[in-house]
C-alpha cells in the first residue's frame, strides 16, 4: 500500500475515533479530542507498529494481535486515554505496557519525555526498534515489572497503564506528581474493567473517576509470565 493510501486510511480512522468520542461523551465527559491529540494520531504511522502481514488492517478502529498473546489497543481507546492524561509539551510521562510502542509514539509527539516499561523482552525490543526507525529520541523502553513503575525518573506528570490491574499498584500512585493524572483500567482478567482517571491533588490526596467499561489484557504479576 503506498504512503498516501496509508495517510487517507489514517484520516478515515481519525473520523471514526471522533465519532466514538461523540457517542461516548455522556460517559467520558468529553465529546471531542484536544487538537494536540488529533495532531498526534494524525501523524503516527500505526502501520509501522503492527506485524508485517497486518499492515492493511492497521487503520481499522479495533485492537490487533501483535504476537505473544498481546495486542495493540483500539485507536479510539488510545486517543481517549491520551486525551484524559491532558498531556502538555513539558510533561514527563510513564507508560506501563509498551506492547507495540504505538501508544508511546503518540505520547512522544506531545510530551517532552516518555518512559515505558514492558515485561516481555521480545516486545520491548521490537517496540524500541519501531520507535528508533521513526526517529523518536524522547522514548525510553525498559524491561521490567510495571507494578514497580520506574522510580529512577519519578515523579511523573502523568502515568498511563495499558494493561488491567485488579487494584491500582501503590508504587504508581507514589510516583505520580501532586497535580498529576493517571489513566488505568481497573478490574479482573476476562471481565469488563473500569477505565479510571486518577488525579492526585496538590495535597497528595487521590481522587478516582470512572470513565468507561473496557477490556484490556491483564497486567501480569512478575514471575508469572
Ligand atoms: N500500549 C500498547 C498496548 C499494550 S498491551 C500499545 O500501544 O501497543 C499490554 C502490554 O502490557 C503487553 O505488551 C504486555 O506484555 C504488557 N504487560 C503485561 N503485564 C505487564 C507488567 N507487569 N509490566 C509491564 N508490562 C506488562
Amino acid at each position: 500500500m503506498p504512503g498516501t493510501e496509508f495517510e487517507r486510511e489514517r484520516q478515515r480512522m481519525l473520523r471514526e475515533i471522533e465519532a466514538d468520542m461523540r457517542n461516548c461523551a455522556s460517559a467520558t465527559g468529553r465529546g471531542t479530542l484536544s487538537p494536540r491529540v488529533i495532531a498526534a494520531i494524525e501523524s503516527v504511522p500505526r502501520h509501522r507498529f503492527v506485524p508485517p502481514g497486518m499492515q492493511s488492517s492497521a487503520y481499522e478502529n479495533r485492537p490487533l494481535a501483535i504476537g505473544l498473546g498481546q495486542t495493540i489497543s483500539q485507536p479510539f481507546i488510545v486517543a481517549l486515554m491520551t486525551d484524559m492524561l491532558d498531556p502538555g509539551p513539558e510533561d514527563v510521562v510513564l507508560e506501563i505496557g509498551t506492547g507495540s510502542g504505538y501508544q508511546a509514539a503518540v505520547l512522544a509527539r506531545i510530551v517532552r519525555q516518555v518512559y515505558s516499561v514492558e515485561t516481555l523482552p521480545e516486545l520491548a525490543r521490537t517496540a524500541r526498534d519501531h520507535l528508533k526507525r521513526l526517529g523518536h529520541r524522547n522514548v525510553e523502553v525498559r524491561v521490567g515489572d510495571g507494578h514497580q513503575g520506574w522510580a529512577e525518573h519519578a515523579p511523573y506528570d502523568a502515568i498511563i497503564v495499558t494493561a488491567a490491574a485488579p487494584e491500582i499498584p501503590p508504587a504508581l500512585l507514589d510516583q505520580l506528581k501532586p497535580g498529576g493524572r493517571m489513566v488505568i483500567p481497573v478490574g479482573l482478567r476476562h471481565a469488563t474493567q473500569d477505565l479510571a482517571l486518577i488525579t492526585k491533588g496538590a495535597d497528595g490526596e487521590i481522587h478516582r473517576r470512572s470513565i468507561l467499561p473496557v477490556a484490556f489484557v491483564p497486567l501480569v504479576e512478575s514471575g508469572s509470565g
